[in-house]
């Protein structure tokens, strides 16, 4: 693990029974966050960007689901640990102070019966265990202040029913942080908002990683946020990175086919009747194992040796990744 990564995944494989079969929901995903960058994660939906995500905080039903490869987190203390091989009291004292998470629905993360207020002093004072009630409050009204929920004091009083969608996220963002996590983990957190509060949103968590200097993964089916938002980004297709790169090398010199299909089907102008370029084809099924490359039907450039081999990510320029044939001029 390098001394600048403090989430290292390798060789990560996420199975799930379902009754359909074993879904191999993670074929093998690798991925480096570095101490203060916002890393986007970014793909199509059923790609397996969120089972990736979920399974640095374990929060998969482990019954139904089978994990192999490794999570490495550096910690606060600096120490390394493998995250998959945590007992789960372990795991469970790590969420919220060293990883903490934020989805696209808030409504359903906050209890309708009890006012913002009395929710994060009892969440600050389950993880804080000799915190008084008056030094939570004080630091929910400083939380509540740094997201931007102004008067804090008054908003404090208020039910989740009174705050609009954007102001519900600031507020989740504003417990996500409660307990200084190294890592704050933003699952679609703007998709469910119209254009200009995904606007302030965004800026309000770039100016927090700027301020507090957590990092961010952010994941996201949208290529125009990792845009503004991301210092790199890794793409995802089936259960696998594909390419990972700083965010200029990606839209500037993509490499991976898919990558560039999802660049040109950015919509340019966002006027009406702009005509919208899409990727023909669907995804593979992750029931049944995937020979050779993943993306092989929906690609424009694939032989024979892409639809029986599996291409292994290589070095294809200064902190710029890729796993295509093409990379390593076996496909012309
Ligand atoms: Fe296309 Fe072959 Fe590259 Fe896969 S390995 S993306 S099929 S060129």
């Amino acid at each position: 693990m390098k001394n600048d990564v403090i989430v290292s995944i390798e060789n990560l494989h996420v199975n799930l029974m379902t009754t359909r079969g074993v879904v191999c929901a993670v074929r093998g995903a690798d991925l480096d966050i570095k101490k203060g960058e916002i890393h986007g994660l970014v793909g199509e939906s059923g790609c397996g960007k969120t089972m990736t995500s979920k399974s640095i905080l374990r929060l998969h039903d482990e019954k139904r689901m089978l994990y192999e490869g490794s999570i490495k987190l550096r910690d606060s203390k600096g120490s390394i640990k493998d995250i998959l091989q945590l007992p789960m009291n372990e795991v469970r004292k790590m969420r919220g102070s060293e990883v903490s998470m934020i989805f696209q629905d808030p409504v359903v993360s906050l209890n309708p019966l009890l006012t913002i207020g009395n929710q994060m002093v009892e969440m600050l004072r389950t993880h804080y265990q000799d915190m008084t009630k008056d030094q939570a409050k004080q630091k929910t009204l400083k939380l509540l202040d740094l997201v931007g929920i102004k008067p804090a004091a008054e908003r404090y009083k208020q039910y989740p029913f009174e705050f609009s969608g954007g102001m519900l996220q600031r507020i989740m963002i504003a417990m996500a942080l409660s307990c200084d996590p190294q890592l704050l983990i933003a699952d679609e957190c703007t998709t469910a908002l119209d254009v200009t509060t995904q606007a302030q949103i965004l800026d309000l968590m770039k100016h927090l990683q700027e301020t507090i200097g957590m990092s961010i993964l952010f994941i996201t089916h949208n290529f125009g946020v990792v845009a503004e938002i991301c210092d790199r980004a890794s793409v995802m297709y089936a259960g696998k990175i594909v390419e990972t790169s700083t965010v200029e090398d990606l839209f500037d010199h993509p490499k991976h086919p898919y990558t560039k299909a999802l660049i040109e089907s950015i919509p340019k102008s966002g006027r009406p009747g702009e005509k919208l370029v899409t990727i023909p084809g669907a995804p593979p099924s992750l029931v049944k194992p995937i020979k050779g490359c993943a993306f092989a039907e929906r690609c424009q450039y694939a032989n024979e040796n892409c639809k029986c081999q599996q291409p292994e990510m290589i070095q294809v320029g200064p902190g710029h990744e890729c796993a295509c044939f093409l990379s390593e001029g076996k496909v012309e």
